[in-house]
């Protein structure tokens, strides 16, 4: 056969004669059809197989049952990041008229998407301190849909009555949306306690190494049908690849949290004996205004993110994050190593300084994402950026 044709050529694969223990990579976009028929029934769903990427693929669907799993959940989905998962959500179950109660310190992100993108469509919205069940309550209309709120709030790591909330959103026929990012399934998962949707930045702590964007969405099967066609047809899926390396970061994500975990308990006990540190946010400490609950509700571990704040202002700030060279200023979390975000310059400069103030975060206030290093090495790297701000200068 001429190399112009042989090249080009479709190729047939026969299937491996025993099974490989690592999941295969399948980044084929297209899938063949044996007939019309055998097209009809993958449409339908009457056969398993995939047609489309976009649609499905394998290694999506390895990651969604395995998140599935991981949350006890009836149905999952993997789309191309966390803000297309909880867009998917929104645009799945959403309509013009309906109204949504947000929790005032949601990820940025979502808020944006919900007040200014979908309010395009004659979506309405209030925003409220979910923490406060009774303005919660007051907040609901007879045309509220949805309550969205984080698990582990951002950066005050304020956490969510989330029985509380659900029995609210059920009692007036709405339901109840949990971005469980700053938790994850290994500390918490909230459709066992009545939330009805579960979203996650698969981009942090699930994935774990910093080189992923993917998204999850949990449910349950009542609430399921247009999801599948609403991530399809909006085109939110996710690329093979990263759900192959996803799936790959999951497989150690136990140990890991279990590691980030115990060292982030640690870290705040630290930080807060620490002469230099003005206040610590951590729900594992007594003294964090929400730590009966989070015992109550997580699985005996408190998240791997400490928020703290340090007296001085920006500039003191500054020169912590310039000294404590150990620890980059990457503003996400959930990486293996320990990182620190700064929220007034990063993921909170949209804010005046008043709404920032509202929130309790200040040009002193530092989110720390700690990774699974030795606890000692990272009270280095602490002591290394603390030790400047009882310097003279
Ligand atoms: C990062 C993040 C998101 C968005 O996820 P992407 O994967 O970046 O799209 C949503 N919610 C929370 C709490 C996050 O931290």
């Amino acid at each position: 056969m001429n190399p112009e044709d042989l090249c080009p050529r479709p190729e047939f694969f026969p299937p491996p004669q025993n099974a490989p223990l690592a999941p295969p990579l399948y980044p084929a976009a297209v899938y063949r059809c044996d007939s019309p028929e055998h097209a009809d029934d993958l449409a339908e769903s009457n056969t398993a197989g995939f047609m489309y990427g976009r649609d499905g693929h394998p290694n999506a669907e390895m990651l969604a049952e395995k998140c599935r799993l991981l949350h006890q959940g009836e149905r999952a989905i993997v789309c191309g990041s966390g803000m297309s998962a909880i867009a998917a959500a929104l645009l799945a179950q959403l309509h013009s008229g309906d109204h949504v109660i947000l929790s005032r310190d949601l990820y940025g992100r979502s808020l944006q998407l919900i007040t200014q993108e979908l309010a395009r469509w004659q979506l309405t919205s209030t925003t409220v301190d979910t923490c406060d069940l009774e303005a919660t309550a007051a907040a609901c209309t007879d045309r509220t849909r949805l309550i969205v709120a984080e698990t582990i709030s951002n950066p005050r790591l304020r956490v969510a009555d989330i029985p509380q909330l659900a029995e609210l959103a059920h009692q007036r026929s709405a339901e109840l949306l949990i971005d469980n990012t700053f938790a994850g399934p290994t500390v918490f998962r909230p459709l066992e306690y009545g939330a009805d949707w579960v979203v996650e930045s698969l981009t942090k702590i699930m994935s774990g190494h910093s080189d992923v964007t993917l998204g999850l969405l949990v449910g349950r099967e009542k609430l399921w049908s247009r999801v599948t066609n609403t991530v399809s047809v909006w085109g939110l899926a996710s690329h093979p690849f990263d759900c192959w390396l996803a799936l790959r970061g999951i497989s150690t994500l136990a140990l890991r949290a279990e590691r980030a975990n115990a060292n982030a308990m640690q870290v705040a006990e630290f930080l807060q004996q620490h002469a230099s540190v003005e206040a610590v946010d951590y729900p594992g400490l007594s003294t964090h205004p929400d730590h009966a609950l989070a015992k109550k509700l997580f699985a005996g571990q408190f998240g791997t993110i400490v928020t703290f704040h340090l007296a001085g202002g920006r500039e003191a700030t500054s020169n912590f994050i310039r000294t404590a060279k150990q620890i980059p200023f990457s503003p996400s979390l959930g990486d293996l190593s320990t990182t620190l975000s700064h929220p007034s310059s990063t993921s909170h400069r949209g804010l005046s300084e008043q709404q920032r103030q509202e929130l309790g975060i200040q040009q002193g206030t530092i989110r720390l994402s700690v990774g699974i290093e030795s606890a000692e090495a990272i009270r280095r790297a602490l002591e290394e950026g603390l030790g400047c701000l009882s310097r003279p200068t």
